[in-house]
């Protein structure tokens, strides 16, 4: 892979879970891959598909988890695909080949549209980052007030289990789950969980 001495490499796909087992073995092994043994492999899931994975899927590989990482819908080409509706009534008495050029056609102009536009998109993304951080951070610094004493023990927490992930621990990241209350079972503080603990606990 040539990444001119780019070495921090986030790959977002909709089962990284599973896909990165065997990812790096897999590249390596491969006779007509390369990679810089430099090369930081930063696995991710996008926050579109992650909602429908287990738990630990999203503390362990939601980029929402990941430090630096960006929380936009970059990932999704399907969003842009809802114009080819408009060209459902047009190809639904051609024959399949016909169907096929013609969607062929607007897709590759879909993508060609995204290609020309996309410094355009970013810069507003950009501007309305900007405008949306300084509200965040005030929100940000309200509920840290609120933790009192606890803060630094999280932070402490947090940016050890970070330092885990980012070495390829991401079991490290399970610290996010809610944790659940005392006599209760179950791994994380889930619904059920929360009605087992109403129910045995009567709070
Ligand atoms: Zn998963």
């Amino acid at each position: 892979m040539g990444l001119n001495g780019l070495n921090d490499i986030m790959i977002i796909y909709d089962v990284m879970c599973q896909y990165h087992v065997n990812l790096w073995d897999r590249i390596v092994n491969n006779p007509n891959l390369s990679i810089s043994d430099k090369a930081n492999l930063i696995m991710a899931i996008g926050l579109f598909h992650v909602h429908g994975h287990i738990d630990e899927c999203l503390f362990r590989l939601a980029m929402s988890f990941i430090p630096g990482a960006g929380m936009v819908d970059g990932e999704i080409l399907g969003s842009l695909w809802v114009q080819l509706n408009d060209i459902s009534r047009s190809t639904c008495t051609t024959t399949l080949a016909h169907c096929a050029e013609v969607f062929d056609n607007h897709m590759n102009d879909s993508n060609w549209n995204k290609m020309v536009n996309i410094v355009s998109s970013v810069i507003t993304k950009y501007r309305k980052a900007v405008v949306g951080l300084v509200d965040s951070k005030e929100y940000f610094d309200q509920l840290n007030s609120s933790a009192g004493e606890h803060m630094q023990t999280w932070q402490a927490e947090i940016r050890e289990a970070e330092r885990d992930q980012a070495e390829g621990n991401l079991k490290a990241m399970d610290i996010m789950a809610p944790r659940n209350p005392p006599n209760c079972p179950g791994k994380f503080f889930t619904t059920e969980v929360w009605s087992c603990h109403l129910w045995r606990c009567g709070a």
